[in-house]
């Protein structure tokens, strides 16, 4: 992973001494002296990452960290804070302004370089999630997820429970979120507050020496807690401890010792963070939901069902089961429509659509085709099972009218449904087209012979 790296420092020694570290480990970087310049070069070059040094001649630390953070072009670029241990006051007013963290020189090599590695990681998986977000927005699939109200959940696993209960206790007045003490082997189980925690705060040094470390790669790996930000506490001179959280995942570290308010402002940054990506990846999701179903009935789509079906068929071929499929067409739909309206028309379709899904199992695949087209696949089913349910479908939709109330109006609807088998022992099985076109001549069939009925194609019957 290689990263375009902006240093900010008035002294040339140490823009130098930071360069050369960096090109070791292979970082592009551009280095400049001035606050100005460094707003500027961050407008411009966009780098992935900047380490700035607290006191400049021209404007501080904290006021850049402060303008960059206001500025959408530079807002999402991290900003790590290098300073001398005379700076330290500056500390928590950086971090306040936004800055990500806070080192003091002399630097630890091995800290920094997983500090960076963990900040270009967690900025790269936040583009991809939006890349992925502007794509289907792109498509057309856009829907804005609903701002998240659920409160927050931060569980707490300290070495001993005193520290636990002072770690809440302090934290409590600082944060709105449900703080929950949790010893090690309770993380894993059964969710701690109704849902997966936001954050993690976890003690390093748990024991046995290692835990702590450990405890945090269990909780990445595991699919219930693998988006949670996990922030590890770390004895300050545990400098390797640091680096290794960090390349194992951990969201940020939190020095031992550190006050209060800079735990909890990190842990609410982490919050934060989690609740964006949160709301990205359901935005995603809910895009690629839409790309495959039917807006108006909920039901999946052609583009969708077509593969669905070449994979139902393809895993008989693997097991030797029948599948069957079955084409549905609404019987003299013009007249609903010419009748009692387009939007009436609609409701028909709707209701068509649910009452096929309560009268199929969840393992079928249930497709709207065309205008009032249906395909119906059911996987490992026999003839007379599959000849059953279109019974069974039809009857459902002929017996009760649809009813639309606020017209007044009961609509008779009833449906055609050509139906044929694939799959089976058969030497030469038919392909999945073949069977398609044979519920399809079925299903013409039907409408041929009166409609309202269901007709199975030759080579199954
Ligand atoms: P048949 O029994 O032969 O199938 O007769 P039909 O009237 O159902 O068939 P035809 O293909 O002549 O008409 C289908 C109608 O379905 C025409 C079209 O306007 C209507 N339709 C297609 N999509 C929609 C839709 O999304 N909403 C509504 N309300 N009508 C639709
Ligand atoms: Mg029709
Ligand atoms: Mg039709």
């Amino acid at each position: 992973m290689s990263g375009k790296i902006l240093i900010v420092d008035d002294v040339a020694t140490n823009r130098i001494v930071l360069k050369v570290k960096l090109a070791a480990a292979c970082y592009d970087t551009v280095h400049t002296a001035g606050g100005a310049n460094a707003l500027r070069l961050a407008r411009e070059l966009q780098p992935d990452i900047i380490l700035l040094e607290a006191q400049l001649r021209d404007l501080d630390g904290v006021e850049i960290c402060r303008h960059l953070k206001a500025d959408p072009a530079t807002r999402s670029i991290p900003v790590v804070v290098v300073t001398t241990a005379e700076n330290a006051a500056a500390r928590m007013p950086a971090l306040r302004a936004g800055a990500e963290d806070f080192l003091t020189k002399p630097l630890d090599e091995a800290v920094l370089l997983a500090r960076l590695r963990s900040l270009l990681r967690a900025r790269e998986a936040e583009n991809e999630l939006r890349l992925r977000d502007l794509a289907c927005r792109d498509l057309g699939f856009a829907e804005t997820c609903a701002p998240f109200e659920r409160k927050g959940c931060v569980t707490l696993v300290a070495e001993t429970p005193e520290t636990a209960a002072r770690w809440k206790s302090e934290l409590a007045p600082h944060l709105t979120e449900k703080l929950v003490i949790a010893r090690p082997e309770e993380t894993l189980g059964e969710n701690l507050c109704g849902s997966c925690p936001d954050v993690f705060v976890v003690a390093a040094d748990l024991r046995p020496a290692g835990a702590g470390l450990r405890l945090m790669s269990e909780l990445r790996s595991r699919q219930a807690t693998l988006h949670a930000a996990i922030c590890m506490v770390v004895a300050p001179d545990a400098r390797d401890t640091a680096a290794v959280a960090l390349d194992l995942g951990a969201s940020d570290i939190i020095p031992e010792g550190a006050t209060v308010e800079e735990m909890a402002l990190r842990i609410r940054r982490q919050i934060q963070r989690k609740r964006t990506q949160d709301s990205l990846r359901a935005s995603v999701a809910n895009g690629l939901r839409l790309a495959v179903t039917d807006p108006l009935t909920g039901l999946y789509n052609r583009r969708f069902a077509l593969p669905q079906l070449a994979a139902i068929a393809e895993r008989a071929d693997v097991t030797g089961q029948t599948f069957a499929v079955m084409i549905l067409d609404i019987d003299r739909f013009k007249i609903v429509n010419d009748t009692w309206g387009h939007a009436a028309g609609d409701s028909v379709l709707v209701e068509v659509a649910a009452r096929l899904r309560t009268n199929l199992r969840s393992a079928d695949l249930i497709a709207r085709i065309g205008g009032e087209e249906f395909l119906i696949a059911l996987p490992d089913c026999t003839l007379e099972s599959a000849r059953a349910t279109a019974e069974r479908i039809r009857r459902a939709v002929e017996e009760q009218p649809v009813r639309l109330p606020h017209l007044g109006s009961e609509i008779p609807v009833t449906l055609s449904i050509g139906l044929a088998l694939g799959g089976g022992s058969r030497r030469e099985p038919l392909a999945i087209e073949e069977v398609v076109g044979e519920a399809d001549r079925a299903l013409l069939g039907s409408k041929a012979d009166g409609r309202n009925q269901v007709k199975i194609g030759r080579s199954a019957a």
